[in-house]
């Protein structure tokens, strides 16, 4: 059989892995050039950035701790007049997807390169997506000028993010790999990473959620999310995607949670239609049925499996549905009625996947 025809375009980001790594902020943002950076972070993790900042000695232009998850509109307004009265040339984004998201969307705007340090799982540092938040409605697009230029994986960093998020970022990070094994834009290379990027999180979430100082644990499951990432930066997601998204953007429900319960059952939908990515994802997981172990695995997690839990409201499940089905994302099986609806009343039970 002829080897399938595929387009292979790998994102120009230089990534350094490892322990300490963080160390090596000052010399990489150097090596880009820049001498005023500025450092973003959560509110929370200031006292984080505050350090990096000091790493970085006379080419840290100020710490930024104002980012909030999904990047509402008037917190990227905010970013960008931070960055040009510090006259910021570079940004370094410390922390999860919420640091990232700001980063992103201040680049937008000014060009600014940015060198990433991510602490959670989420992946966003590998991607050129962003995403803002303006009345309760998300809005993303695609930019080159938003990709990382330099990421910084420190898997010592990571040993302090609590349990229950490292199990949800992690299994965010896992449908990023799920969907590009069957994404209509996959190659073989980025097939790869993403059966890989299963086998490693799956055996390493179980271990840091045990013991979230499990420094083995932790680097594994980092390198599993930077594999993730890889694959969602250069892949089109599918309906496990798009529904996350309009259960996120129409309940508010939690990000990361939202596609930890939303996984199992996207798969079991797709997975007669995606033979090959139900292949790898058996060697990956070891067992004959992924959507089962997948939700087998959340279980283990201690995540949350419905979205009830989660507090969504049912009488709203039909505009979720609604929204799906007027513009789905491209996905391996069509996108229709009574199979979404049955696939939501079962994440909304906790029902395992069918
Ligand atoms: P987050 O950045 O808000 O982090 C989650 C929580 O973990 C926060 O409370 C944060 O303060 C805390 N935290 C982070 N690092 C920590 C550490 N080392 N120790 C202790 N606590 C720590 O959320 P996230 O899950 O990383 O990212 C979700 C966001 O990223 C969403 O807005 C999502 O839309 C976006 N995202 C974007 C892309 C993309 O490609 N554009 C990809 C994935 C996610």
């Amino acid at each position: 059989m002829d080897q399938p025809e595929f387009v292979h375009q790998p994102l120009p980001v230089r990534v350094v892995f490892g322990n300490g790594v963080l160390g090596r902020l000052a010399d990489e943002v150097d090596a880009l050039g820049l001498r005023r950076v500025l450092v973003l972070s959560t509110p929370g993790r200031r006292a984080d950035a505050e350090r990096v900042a000091g790493l970085l000695g006379e080419r840290a232009a100020g710490v930024h701790a104002e980012a909030v998850m999904h990047v509402p509109a008037e917190v990227a307004a905010e970013g960008l007049r931070a960055a040009r009265a510090a006259g910021a040339d570079g940004l370094v984004a410390y922390g999860g997807g919420s640091a990232v998201g700001l980063a992103k969307m201040i680049a937008k705007g000014l060009g600014l390169p940015v060198v990433a340090v991510p602490t959670t799982y989420a992946g966003s540092e590998m991607t050129p997506v962003w995403g803002t938040t303006e009345d309760g409605v998300k809005r993303t697009g695609h930019d080159p000028r938003v990709l990382a230029r330099t990421v910084l994986y420190d898997p010592s960093l990571t040993l302090g993010l609590p349990a229950r998020v490292s199990a949800a970022s992690g299994a965010n990070a896992m449908a990023h790999a799920v969907e590009a094994l069957y994404a209509p834009d996959r190659s073989p290379v980025v097939s790869l990473m993403a059966e890989e990027a299963v086998r490693v999180l799956a055996a390493a979430l179980p271990a840091v959620v045990r013991d979230p100082g499990d420094r083995p644990a932790r680097s594994r499951a980092l390198y599993g999310a930077w594999l993730c990432g890889s694959c969602l930066g250069v892949t089109t997601m599918g309906l496990h995607h798009k529904l996350c998204h309009a259960l996120g953007g129409t309940l508010g429900l939690p990000h990361a949670e939202t596609h930890a319960v939303v996984l199992p059952h996207a798969l079991a939908y797709n997975a007669s239609a995606a033979p090959g990515a139900v292949e790898a994802l058996r060697r990956a997981l070891g067992e004959d049925d992924p959507a089962a172990a997948l939700w087998a695995l959340t279980g283990e997690l201690g995540l949350p499996r419905s979205l009830a839990e989660l507090g969504a409201d049912p009488a709203r499940l039909d505009d979720v549905l609604a929204q799906v089905l007027a513009a789905p994302y491209a996905n391996p099986r069509p996108v229709e009625e009574p199979g979404l609806r049955a696939l939501l009343e079962r994440a909304w039970k906790g029902s395992p996947p069918a």
